[in-house]
């Protein structure tokens, strides 16, 4: 099913976002990951895609096939264009085409040194209008409740997600943040501007203070003292961290949810225990 018509169809979805196996020997240990992911009954479940290299991309098809044809769950393949040209981006869209894959997240990606780029492609909203207008696929983007790290201000950055939305993009799955304040804000400049498509904000449940001061540091995310003064106190104690992270992340989906989003999209990290943790703390609630 295409998302787009899951957006019109109901009130608010739930999805979760995996990375696909690091190796080709790891791809059949996903299963374990999937196995539970879908039992939860997500809308859908987004896999990511690495910067370069075709045995990382094909494994996040191979990811996406499995997640539709083994555990019935709607793949969305996040599909980045920085280092590829047209014919690359057609194999990609051929193949998934082919296993009737019908959702991707288009994405400019990240320069890497080891990767050279390739001049087909300069943002997101280029493969965004390459993909309409060549494909049948139902196309989201990505958005930057605390703007993009490269934009200069929030009105550049607005202009460029107009852009994107102009050229198809049907749906926006947001940025981590630990600050909802910043998301509604964000959320109603969109809706200024006239970015009338659905924006699902993205929940990164913290399991580990390094990975989270490290992904707050590289996305300019808002680190609130409140949630400072959790990752200190309990980084030493797994488990006490565990709870506490899962608590902080079901407060703020709470405050979501009772402010009118259009969905969450989780970040579990490829751990089912997050997934279900959340999906148990919000089961009377979503
Ligand atoms: P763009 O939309 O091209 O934006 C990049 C910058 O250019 C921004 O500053 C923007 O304001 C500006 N801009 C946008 N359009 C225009 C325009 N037409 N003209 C001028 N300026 C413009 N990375 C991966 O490598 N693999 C993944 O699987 C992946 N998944 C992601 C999932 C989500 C939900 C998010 C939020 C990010 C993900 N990323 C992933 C990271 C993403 O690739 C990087 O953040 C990258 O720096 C920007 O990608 P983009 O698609 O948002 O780019």
């Amino acid at each position: 099913m295409r998302i787009s018509d899951l957006f019109k169809k109901q009130k608010r979805t739930l999805s979760f976002e995996i990375f696909p196996p690091k190796k080709e020997s790891a791809l059949a240990n996903i299963d374990e990951t999937l196995k539970v992911l879908s039992e939860l009954s997500p809308d859908f479940i987004s896999v990511t895609f690495g910067a370069g290299g075709s045995a990382n991309c094909n494994r996040t098809i191979e990811t996406a096939k499995k997640i539709k044809h083994i555990y019935g769950v709607e793949p969305v393949v996040h599909l980045t264009c920085l280092h590829y040209t047209k014919s690359e981006i057609d194999s990609f869209a051929e193949e998934m085409a082919k296993e009737g894959i019908e959702n991707i997240l288009a994405l400019r990606g990240d320069a890497t040194p080891d990767v050279p780029q390739k001049e087909d492609f300069k943002h997101a909203s280029d493969l965004t209008s390459y993909l309409k207008d060549k494909y049948d696929f139902c196309v989201l983007g990505a958005c930057y409740p605390e703007t993009h790290p490269e934009s200069a201000n929030i009105v550049s950055d607005i202009k460029g997600l107009k852009t994107k939305v102009s050229a198809g993009a049907e749906g926006l799955l947001s940025q981590l943040f630990f600050d909802n304040d910043a998301f509604f804000k964000f959320r109603d400049e969109c809706r200024i501007a006239d970015i009338d498509v659905p924006i699902i904000p993205g929940v990164m449940p913290v399991i580990n203070a390094a990975q989270i001061r490290k992904m707050v540091s590289v996305c300019n995310a808002t680190f609130p003292e409140r949630f400072q003064k959790i990752i200190n106190r309990y980084e030493n104690d797994k488990e006490a961290l565990f709870d506490a992270g899962m608590s902080y992340a079901l407060s703020q989906i709470i405050d979501l949810l009772v402010n009118d989003i259009e969905g969450i999209h989780l970040y579990t990290m490829n751990n089912p225990r997050v997934a279900k943790r959340i999906c148990e703390g919000i089961k009377n609630i979503v």
